[in-house]
């Protein structure tokens, strides 16, 4: 089917697939009522001759094709949904969450937690002297860094924590029910598994990098912006230390 023909019954399909079940139905009634004429007449010459034979085939070769044809479009019509949710949920370059996505669903995870006392933790990620990385081996090379260090991160990770692409080289991940000290040890994680990273520029050369992360804990008088500011302080006082470290935001 072309590409235009196909959209065409994407868009369509839950105004296609009312019809095709009524075909269904009525083809299925029609070999029904062939049966029931046949066996009402005691016509047992022609049961077993051609009334019979179309009762019976007429409605299998109506509803085959066209049950077929539905679950096809029914499946189409998922992926194609999916397809529409991935790019307005995912970053283009790491797959991860986008910041959109990343706010709407820390936002929740903010409010959740400030009704319910939960503790949480966001950390900001950032990547060192990136700008170097990039002037020495390229902007293309530089976004294959920055896919295999959104990979080595989301390794580090339970399936209940968000980790989106906040920004360049900006990770930001937040962290349900982890206190300071068990973010530092997730945060270190993925600080080891960054360093330990070699990624293989174009001209063949071993890239490594380092990454810089400021946590901080939850507390009930900030907005979200505000929650992930400090997240940003910490990560900067991180940098003013000397890089390649954890550093928390202490509340004075
Ligand atoms: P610092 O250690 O202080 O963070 O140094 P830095 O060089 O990483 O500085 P900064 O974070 O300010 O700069 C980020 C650089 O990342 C700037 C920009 O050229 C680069 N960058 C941002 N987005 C992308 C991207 O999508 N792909 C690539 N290859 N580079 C990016
Ligand atoms: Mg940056
Ligand atoms: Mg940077």
């Amino acid at each position: 089917m072309t590409a235009a023909l196909r959209s065409f019954f994407i868009e369509r399909s839950p105004w296609l697939t009312v019809p095709a079940i009524v075909l269904v139905s009525v083809g299925s009634s029609v070999g029904m009522l062939f049966i029931l004429v046949a066996l009402l007449h005691h016509d047992y010459g022609t049961l077993f001759g051609r009334p019979l034979l179309i009762s019976i085939i007429a409605p299998m070769v109506v509803s085959a094709p066209v049950g077929g044809y539905i679950v096809h479009l029914l499946r189409e019509v998922d992926l194609a949904r999916q397809h529409a949710q991935d790019l307005a949920w995912l970053d283009a370059l790491t797959s991860l969450l986008n910041r959109r996505r990343m706010i709407e669903l820390g936002e929740r995870e903010f409010e959740i937690s400030r009704r319910t006392g939960r503790l949480v933790t966001a950390a900001l990620i950032d990547l060192d002297n990136f700008k170097l990385i990039n002037d020495t081996h390229g902007h293309r090379s530089g976004d294959m860094v920055i896919r295999a260090v959104a990979q080595a991160a989301k390794g580090q990770l339970r399936r209940a924590d968000l980790l989106g692409r906040w920004g360049g080289e900006e990770l930001l991940l937040i962290l349900p029910d982890t206190d300071l000290e068990a973010a530092n040890l997730v945060a270190e994680r993925i600080r080891v598994a960054v360093e330990e990273l070699q990624v293989e520029s174009q001209q063949g050369q071993q890239i490594r990098c380092t990454a810089s992360i400021g946590l901080s804990l939850l507390d009930r008088d900030t907005s979200f912006d505000g929650w992930v500011d400090q997240a940003d302080r910490a990560m900067y006082a991180a940098k003013t230390a000397g890089r390649n470290r954890v550093h928390a935001h202490r509340r004075d």
